[in-house]
């Protein structure tokens, strides 16, 4: 889910082309970093909350086709984990993405 991408692009700080390290998160450019200067370019954490959202929204979509078949297989064990998961999912995802993000 998270990218690099190293490809050559004009840097308005050393004011020539030089190679660019580009970081994605899904879709999202999140960072874009110069090799020759070092100038770091972030994307807003806005944009970046916007597509964790949406990422999770299509992963969310098989989830009622599982947890369906799991209300048959085993009914009890379902009502005793079903609102802890439903709350820890979302939560974790964005967690490990934001400690991606913080990292580079
Ligand atoms: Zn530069």
């Amino acid at each position: 889910m998270i990218k690099e991408i190293k490809t050559s692009l004009y840097c308005s700080w050393c004011l020539s082309e030089a190679p660019t390290l580009i970081t994605y998160i899904g879709d999202s450019i999140v960072k874009m970093e110069c090799q020759s200067c070092g100038h770091v370019y972030r994307i807003s954490k806005a944009s970046l909350y916007s597509s964790i959202l949406s990422e999770w929204e299509k992963r969310a979509l098989t989830k009622p086709l599982r947890l369906a078949e799991e209300i048959r297989n085993h009914p009890s064990r379902f009502v005793l984990s079903f609102p802890f998961r439903v709350l820890s999912k979302p939560f974790r995802v964005t967690k490990e993405l934001a400690q991606a993000y913080l990292k580079s």
